[in-house]
């Protein structure tokens, strides 16, 4: 099922003409499918039928409100990694004992606030994270049930920057010194150890680095379990890879087979925190062009979308499939390098698109901006972000206003022992 698809030439989203809502939000602007959204978070929760286990949808994703509500109300729960995020969550509805909290750079206030509001749990990244928990529940005469991050050592992802789980990435412990370290727990007060949790990487389209990843957590939580640490959870972290060009998303059922496989006579919760899967293919960015230049040696396209609005193709090398928003009947297309309108060098989406010829004030639409796109919007150069829309059928409403150039630097302050400039 798409939802995103041309009808008479002209790109919908859901039941909506994508023209239609560039002209009432502005470009560019993000566009999610509620529908999109809850197909993916339906498919996966039917895949893991039979297993103990819930999906806690992370946030750091896509953090709009709306988002995280569409999700919520289908019974997700939350993965987070700051107060921030905790925060938002709550704010949308989701019920604290639903919220995980991870993150390697846990503030004391955060930690405070999170013990406060009563998640569900502390995913900890280090012994001295977990003595710091430890100390403030006590003060609080509370008890933070928490679960130990484990490097099993595996590496994956589809990018170095996007692969957390081999030895050296500054996430969690040695799954050799677990069982150290959760022995300095059952000691602490202020702390109980729930469960054990790992997260290997992003963008992974392919079972086997998972499965190996679960097999040594699994051995790992046995072992330990057995030695009488009282752990009933295991943390599998997300990664589920998505389709931007030509790559095959990871499969929800084989995934779901796959757990069945290496954890089904696990005794444990399991909690899977997948980010990415659940929204990326939900949203798109739609941008107008600025300009078509056609200089002598390259043909460029230039965007009112740049990498202060989609940083994906800057900072990881990523590419997203590119649409016209109206289809021309008969153009040929032409080979363009599609760029944005900020002074670097690395604010290009990718060269040599295959685009039917478009001129000033025509649409484009980047596919799969769902996730990991307008959470790292940022104010450079002074442009003002895009609006987030939601669609649902035939409804849709604006769910992140533009934030005009002047909100941008209406909090800077001007000391008043500056000197004037001469006028
Ligand atoms: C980022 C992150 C996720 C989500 O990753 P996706 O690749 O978006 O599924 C899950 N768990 C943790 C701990 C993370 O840091």
């Amino acid at each position: 099922m798409t939802f995103f698809h041309y009808r008479a030439g002209l790109l919908h989203a859901e039941d909506v003409p994508v023209d239609e809502i560039a002209a009432a939000a502005g470009t560019p602007v993000y566009i999610y499918s509620a529908a999109a959204m809850r197909a993916r978070y339906r498919s996966l929760a039917a895949a893991l039928t039979g297993l103990r286990a819930r999906i806690c949808y992370a946030v750091k994703a896509n953090h709009n409100l709306a988002v995280i509500r569409t999700l919520a109300a289908e019974g997700a729960g939350a993965d987070t990694v700051s107060w921030g995020e905790i925060a938002r969550a709550h704010q949308a509805g989701v019920a604290p004992g639903r919220i995980v909290y991870a993150g390697v750079g846990k503030g004391d206030d955060e930690i405070r606030r999170a013990l406060q509001l009563g998640i569900l749990q502390f995913n900890v990244e280090s012994v001295e994270e977990m003595r710091r928990i430890a100390g403030i529940a006590a003060a609080m005469g509370r008890v933070a049930p928490v679960a130990l991050r484990i490097n099993p050592d595996i590496g994956a992802g589809a990018h170095d920057k996007i692969s957390t789980g081999r030895k050296g990435d500054k996430f969690g412990v040695a799954y050799q010194e677990a069982g150290q370290v959760l022995g300095e727990a059952m000691r602490l007060p202020g702390i109980q150890p729930v469960g054990l949790h790992l997260h290997i990487g992003s963008q992974i389209t392919e079972l086997e680095p998972f499965a190996a990843a679960f097999a040594r957590a699994a051995g790992v939580y046995r072992e330990l379990k057995g030695s009488g640490v009282p752990l009933e959870r295991l943390d599998l972290g997300g990664g589920l890879g998505v389709r931007y060009n030509d790559e095959t998303p990871l499969d929800p059922v084989a995934y779901g087979l796959m757990l069945r496989d290496v954890l089904g006579d696990l005794d444990a919760e399991l909690v899977l925190e997948p980010g990415r899967w659940l929204v990326a293919e939900a949203g798109i960015l739609v941008a107008g062009v600025l300009y078509p230049k056609m200089a002598e040696e390259r043909h460029f396209l230039v965007l009112d979308a740049g990498m202060n609005t989609l940083l994906r193709p800057a900072m990881y090398g990523a590419r997203h499939a590119i649409l016209p928003v109206r289809r021309q009947d008969g153009a040929a297309d032409q080979l363009v390098d599609v760029v944005g309108p900020i002074c670097e060098s690395s604010d290009i989406f990718g060269r040599a698109y295959a685009l039917p010829p478009l001129e000033s004030g025509d649409l484009v639409a980047l596919t799969s901006a769902g996730a990991y796109g307008a959470v790292m919007m940022s104010d450079y150069n002074s442009r003002s972000s895009a609006a987030e829309v939601l669609i649902d059928g035939p409804d849709y409403a604006i769910v992140k206003a533009m934030r005009p150039v002047e909100e941008q630097f209406a909090d800077d302050r001007i000391p008043d022992w500056l000197p004037h400039p001469p006028s």
